[in-house]
């Protein structure tokens, strides 16, 4: 099967560097599916899920919104941060999410909403990857 070069970067380190057969990765218009051999295009995408498929297996990542880029033989996402879904901390999701819900809450005056907003879309993108992950674990 044709693949493609996947590099997933923050500005910490390269999350992901793989050849890989398809990604779909969280679009501003839905999501985003990318197979070998796609059309070159720059979109920014959401704080979501970005799933990456190698032959049978899946990889599922948490993306706190950035930037992809799909040039001729390779994809490139520059991401705000990227976790792994097994190596997302639950309790410090569901503590930014608690954070970010008081503060849009009780002191809507006081902070900057749009970055409560941004840090509630990061934290709930963070919760549903885990559970969904999880879930699927116990399923199999
Ligand atoms: P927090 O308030 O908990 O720091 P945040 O959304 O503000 O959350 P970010 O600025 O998006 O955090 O990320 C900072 C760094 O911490 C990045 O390296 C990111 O991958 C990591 N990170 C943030 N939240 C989690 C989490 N729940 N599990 C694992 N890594 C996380």
């Amino acid at each position: 099967m044709a693949s493609f070069k996947l590099d997933i970067v923050t500005a910490e380190k390269v999350v992901f560097s793989e050849d890989v057969d398809m990604i779909v990765a969280p679009g501003l218009m839905g999501e985003l599916g990318i197979l070998p051999h796609h059309t070159p295009l720059m979109t920014t995408l959401l704080p979501g899920e970005l799933r990456i498929r190698k032959g049978d297996d899946e990889t599922v990542l948490a993306i706190s919104g950035g930037f992809l880029e799909v040039r001729p033989t390779r994809v490139i996402v520059l991401a705000d941060a990227a976790e792994r879904a097994d190596e997302i901390d639950v309790a410090r999701a569901e503590a930014a999410r608690q954070k970010a819900q008081d503060r849009l809450a009780h002191h809507p005056a006081a902070v900057d909403e749009e970055a409560a907003q941004a840090a509630l879309a990061r934290a709930v993108a963070r919760l549903k990857i885990a559970e969904k992950v999880k879930r699927r674990r116990r399923n199999l």
